[in-house]
């Protein structure tokens, strides 16, 4: 088993009791089979079971404990790859295709967060897109330009605008509007809760370590306490650990990335409307506020794949991001509580891993890799369930596995 975090989470302290599900004890049968637990593979599973697919769940640990507890619940329509450069990537269709749906995704995960009968920490923000420096700030105009082109709700501040909302002054920035924030933990919960009353079955404990498929076509997946589930489609939900896959499908890089949360803050008044912030600069800090008055931020990627176990080490990455965090907005005061390093993917061409396995018939793959993956799983669970059902879907040509854009990279 991979590991995917170390040090010490801020949102598991902020679950109440958390619902067990039973490992798989016999051996079964369904329509669909989604391995992994975490982010994607809940939010597959909520919309197949909404959408009438009989669909059973298995995770090896427990829901949500893989990478998505080590998420910072940052829910945005724009990607890593800003959209300008996307359009000479992939073409300026394709392109705002990708980034109306990421904005479409973010308002369905508002109506999902909404319709849970728990409060999740689901609540809209915009987000502040800032220079990190003078020489960014051509390129960060084009990609208002190409935002607005595309029917997105942006705004353009100058290093003024920006100065009147917030204790700091950068050389300009695009705000979005219609993003959000979310505490990942509580909402993949929520969710699996909520499927499992309508009728998902989820298994936890529960590790796939054999796929093969019998005569008829029907996948058998076995279990490494030795049971047997046979489905008619599979669904990799797996998140950063298809080790036999890279290379081969997945075309992706590994680093890991560093994350702090501050107690509680007295003041967060010169914090404007709470936005989300990021920058241009790569790998970009982003920082966050949660309900209860803490600053969430996260950074300083570096290009090796295993989480910092070193806690002094982890230590100095955290003073290292709250000194930036005060020098942007010197008043706050309350010191650092939590602290964690964690595994972050990216692929090579910025674009998730969504679609069918090109080799293997009625296999498909939610990787939804990159700073985006929650947004991107939100797509992903409706395209498997529309070529599940063997409907067709807008953008399975640009997400697929066996893009054009991959082969080049
Ligand atoms: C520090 C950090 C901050 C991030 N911030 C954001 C953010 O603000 N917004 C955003 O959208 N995204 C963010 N991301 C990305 C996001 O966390 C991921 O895209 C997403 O959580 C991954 O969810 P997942 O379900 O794919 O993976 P995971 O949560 O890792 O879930 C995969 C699950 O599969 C299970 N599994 C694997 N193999 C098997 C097997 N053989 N049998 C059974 N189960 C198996 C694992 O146990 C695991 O629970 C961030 C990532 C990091 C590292």
């Amino acid at each position: 088993m991979k590991e995917l975090h170390t040090g010490n989470l801020y949102w598991p302290v902020t679950l109440g009791s958390i619902r067990e599900f039973a490992p798989v004890r016999q051996n079964k049968k369904t329509q669909v089979a989604i391995i992994g637990g975490g982010m994607s593979g809940t939010i597959c599973s909520y919309v197949f079971n909404r959408s009438g697919l009989s669909t059973i769940m298995l995770e090896r640990g427990q829901v949500a404990g893989g990478t998505t507890s080590a998420d910072t619940g940052m829910l945005q329509f724009s990607n890593d790859f800003m959209l300008c450069d996307l359009i000479e990537q992939i073409g300026e269709r394709d392109a705002q295709a990708l980034y109306r749906a990421c904005r479409d995704a973010v308002n369905m995960l508002a109506i999902t967060a909404n319709s849970l009968t728990v409060d999740v920490g689901f609540r809209r923000r915009s987000s502040l897109y800032y220079a990190s420096t003078e020489q960014d700030l051509p390129k960060l105009k084009k990609e208002y330009e190409t935002l607005k082109g595309c029917g997105l709700d942006v705004e353009f501040w100058s290093a003024d605008d920006i100065a009147k909302h917030f204790p700091f002054r950068k050389p300009g920035a695009i705000v979005t509007h219609g993003d959000a924030e979310v505490n990942p933990l509580l909402f993949v919960n929520g969710l699996a809760n909520a499927a499992a009353d309508s009728g998902l079955v989820i298994h936890e404990q529960t590790d796939i370590v054999g796929h093969d498929t019998l005569p008829g076509g029907l996948h058998r997946l076995r279990t490494a306490d030795g049971y047997e589930i046979e489905a008619e489609h599979v669904v990799y939900a797996v998140g950063y650990e298809p080790e036999e896959l890279r290379g081969k499908l997945i075309k992706a890089e590994l680093s890991r990335s560093f994350v702090l949360v501050t107690g509680v803050q007295q003041n967060l008044l010169n914090w404007h409307e709470r936005f989300l912030i990021w920058e241009t600069a790569r790998p970009y800090l982003y920082m966050r506020t949660t309900l209860d008055g803490r600053i969430v931020i996260g950074g300083l990627d570096e290009k090796i794949e295993q989480p910092l176990h070193s806690e002094q080490e982890r230590h100095k990455r955290s003073e290292n991001l709250y000194g930036q965090l005060k020098e942007l907005f010197p008043g706050l005061q309350a010191p650092i509580e939590f602290e964690w390093s964690a595994t972050f993917g990216e692929s090579r061409d910025g674009l998730p891993f969504i679609g069918a396995d090109p080799a293997w018939k009625n296999v498909y793959y939610c990787l939804g890799y990159g700073g985006n993956g929650s947004v991107y799983s939100m797509i992903a669970a409706h395209l498997l369930r529309d070529l599940i059902r063997g409907d067709e879907h807008p953008l399975t040509g640009i997400v697929k596995l066996d893009r054009k854009s991959l082969a080049t990279v």
